[in-house]
């Protein structure tokens, strides 16, 4: 027997952001997260107005940082334990769900991180993330991570990303309001456009496939297709698809898991943003991946769907992509001898990522830094 599940109910179109004020009615005091940008664009204080018109008193911690770590979690716990919110509100992009979802954990638990994290595959957590009680609603203002569906929390934890893995983390709403990501500036539009592609695309081959999991995988990859170019434009219709399909993405991750673009990119995190290292690692982990008969068949599988002949012609459709969208060389962003120095030290820990158990083929260390070196060396 096999499953899948969606814990989320998805809100979704032009202007349902006031679905939170449905949500949040019942609720004494409701914590919103917000990043900078929400506050600038006015739609945190859309959301702070739905919350009270709910009769629910409102805390807000703005400014959550991009790609978060842990420390910044402790920072700012004690201040929610002093509030005492019975519901907890994200609005900002996978870095502000992810914050919120990790304080939902140390909140409504005494757990510590160190036993719940998911650090190293050879050494499972000590501690599974306890039954949690404080509902979620994620509201993303980027097309990318997913965050609003998935188990996940992805956090820095020195220089390295690690995650936080439960049903009990993945939120109880979503909000998917296309005005909210119509803001992002072209830069962010890219990356977290990218980051989906890579989720479908990994979603499609690791060993966790399902048929509902391939259905929303391949559709969220069309769509990267054909809308993330003009999306990057501002074209507010291209921005509405992507913002769908990454949901879909993750909808498909969340029950297919993901593979050794995302092992790579979590232990390369100093180099880049999350959605710009794994549109880099791509091409290069696919035609490793390639080795296995089935993916190739599955990467022919995508090919078909966008009307493209097979496997190989699908890397180059996804190198295509990112000239398009002037992915930079890694050599141009950073420094040579730095990465040299920490080669061996990312490739040791990406084997450890837990990813690599759904990745269609067991990387050695040596491979996995072959791969860092072909990401780094040619484009
Ligand atoms: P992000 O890091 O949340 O946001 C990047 C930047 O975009 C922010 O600095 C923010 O600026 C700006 N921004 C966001 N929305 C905007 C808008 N509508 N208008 C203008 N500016 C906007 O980007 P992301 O790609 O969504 O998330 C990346 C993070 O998610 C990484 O840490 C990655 O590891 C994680 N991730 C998590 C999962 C998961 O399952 N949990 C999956 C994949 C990736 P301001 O700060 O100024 O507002
Ligand atoms: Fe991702």
């Amino acid at each position: 027997m096999r499953f899948f599940s969606l814990k989320t109910r998805l809100a979704f179109g032009e202007g349902s952001l006031s679905y939170l004020r449905s949500v949040a009615k019942g609720h004494e005091r409701v914590l919103i997260f917000s990043s900078r940008s929400m506050r600038v664009h006015g739609f945190l204080n859309e959301a702070m107005n739905h919350v009270e018109d709910a009769g629910a008193g409102v805390m807000v911690v703005e400014g959550v940082p991009p790609e978060p770590s842990y420390e910044y979690v402790e920072e700012v716990l004690p201040r929610v334990k002093a509030f005492g919110p019975d519901m907890i509100v994200a609005i900002g992009g996978g870095s502000v769900i992810d914050v919120a979802k990790a304080v939902k954990v140390f909140y409504d638990s005494d757990a510590e991180f160190e036993e719940v994290a998911v650090l190293d595959r050879f050494n499972p957590p000590l501690k599974r993330i306890p039954p949690l009680r404080t509902p979620l609603v994620a509201i993303p203002s980027t097309s990318g991570a997913g965050s609003e569906v998935s188990a996940a929390s992805v956090l820095k934890y020195g220089d390295l990303k690690y995650t936080l893995v439960s049903f009990e983390i993945a939120p109880e709403y979503a909000i998917l309001d296309p005005r909210l990501p119509r803001g992002m500036p072209p830069k962010v539009a890219r990356n977290s456009g990218l980051d989906v592609l890579v989720h479908a695309i990994e979603a499609y081959t690791t060993t966790a496939t399902t048929p509902f999991s391939d259905a929303l995988a391949l559709r969220a990859t069309k769509a990267v297709f054909e809308w993330l170019p003009k999306s990057l434009e501002g074209d507010p219709e291209a921005r509405e698809e992507m913002h769908y399909a990454a949901t879909m993405a993750g909808i498909a991750f969340l029950n297919a898991r993901l593979g050794l673009a995302h092992a790579m990119s979590h232990k390369a995190a100093w180099m880049g943003e999350h959605g710009y290292l794994n549109a880099v690692l791509l091409p290069h982990v696919m035609e490793f991946n390639m080795r296995d008969g089935r993916t190739r068949l599955r990467y022919a599988e995508i090919a078909r769907e966008l009307g493209l002949s097979g496997a190989e012609e699908l890397v180059e459709k996804v190198r295509e992509l990112s000239e398009t969208l002037k992915v930079e060389p890694l050599m141009e962003r950073v420094d040579e001898g730095e990465f040299l120095r920490r080669l061996d030290e990312m490739a040791e820990k990406a084997h450890r990522d837990p990813l690599i158990n759904f990745n269609p083929i067991e990387p050695t260390v040596n491979e996995i830094k072959e791969l860092y070196r072909k990401a780094f060396y040619t484009h």
